[in-house]
């Protein structure tokens, strides 16, 4: 059986290896099969690909589409998608002007509360396009602004927080179409990390459905595996097919590791069921 990890994170977006030494680590893992899902750039999958030549790792061009669906933060991961489809380009270089945009204003708001030059040290941590709270929040632990990354968040990053700056993103139908039009399948990252309520957790899953969805991530490293029994009622509920992923964002980042997860249980219809098998 082959092991999927359909989502992890490079130093394109907020992880820290390298799209190269990610693939390096995935074959250690024994990962067969594995996504790069960067947030909102796709700009590491030609590294990754160009890495996998020769080894036992397939990798799958992916994103992971920031998005707001009746005013809740989402994530859509895109799966096989096409990195030079003019609609993703397009639409993925929007989100990167509002990230710009939102990292020098939380950079402002940290100001306010007398931290200075916030903006310049994620930037610098980030080293690519997309600045994200995570690379605030590395700076936020370095400069001793708070003890770790958890604490970075809730003190700072998170909702409701000094440095947590709403809206601007994609809505949900046009992250479907983005990942749509590059002939990629959409999925609903971590569902379980939302704390939406059973009634709007359904109503996200039938929207997301009729506007044309694949998949729901039942197996994630971002959400506990207590949720998957639900997760896969839900996705045959709504006729939607299942992924794993660990979400994984470089070593020590997080109880995440990659390539480890439960397998997919019986009873869903894995998101990789039509792909072509890997060639060797
Ligand atoms: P952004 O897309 O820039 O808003 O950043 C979101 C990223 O921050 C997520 O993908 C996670 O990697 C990270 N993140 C969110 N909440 C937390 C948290 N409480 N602790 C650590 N990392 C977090
Ligand atoms: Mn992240
Ligand atoms: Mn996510
Ligand atoms: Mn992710």
């Amino acid at each position: 059986m082959l092991k999927y990890d359909l989502h992890c994170h490079s130093t394109a977006s907020d992880g820290t290896l390298s799209p190269s030494l990610l693939v390096e680590h995935a074959c250690r893992q024994g990962v067969d099969v594995l996504a790069l899902t960067d947030h909102d750039v796709t700009c590491g999958v030609a590294e990754a690909q160009a890495a996998a030549t020769g080894t036992d790792v397939r990798v799958v061009a992916g994103v992971e589409v920031s998005a707001t669906w009746n005013h809740q933060l989402l994530h859509i991961v895109g799966l096989g998608v096409n990195p030079a489809a003019p609609a993703l380009i397009n639409g993925l270089e929007g989100q990167r002007v509002f990230r710009v945009w939102r990292g020098e204003e939380i950079g402002r708001r940290l100001e306010k509360r007398g931290i200075a030059g916030a903006y310049a040290g994620a930037a610098a941590l980030a080293g690519g396009p997309a600045v994200s709270r995570t690379h605030f929040a590395r700076y936020l632990v370095a400069q001793g602004h708070a003890r770790d990354m958890a604490k970075a968040f809730d003190s700072y990053l998170k909702r409701g927080k000094p440095g947590y700056v709403p809206g601007q993103w994609a809505g949900l139908e046009d992250a479907v179409a983005w990942i749509r039009a590059a002939g990629g399948q959409a999925v609903v990252a971590h569902p379980a990390r939302y704390t939406l309520s059973a009634t709007r957790l359904r109503q996200l899953l039938s929207e997301f459905k009729a506007l044309g969805g694949a998949a729901v991530e039942v197996i994630s490293g971002s959400q506990p595996h207590g949720a998957t029994p639900a997760l896969i009622a839900y996705a045959r509920q709504f006729d939607l097919r299942a992924s794993v992923g660990s979400d994984y964002h470089g070593p020590g980042q997080g109880p995440n590791e990659l390539g480890r997860m439960p397998v997919l249980p019986a009873g869903c219809v894995p998101v990789w069921e039509d792909w072509a098998a890997p060639a060797r």
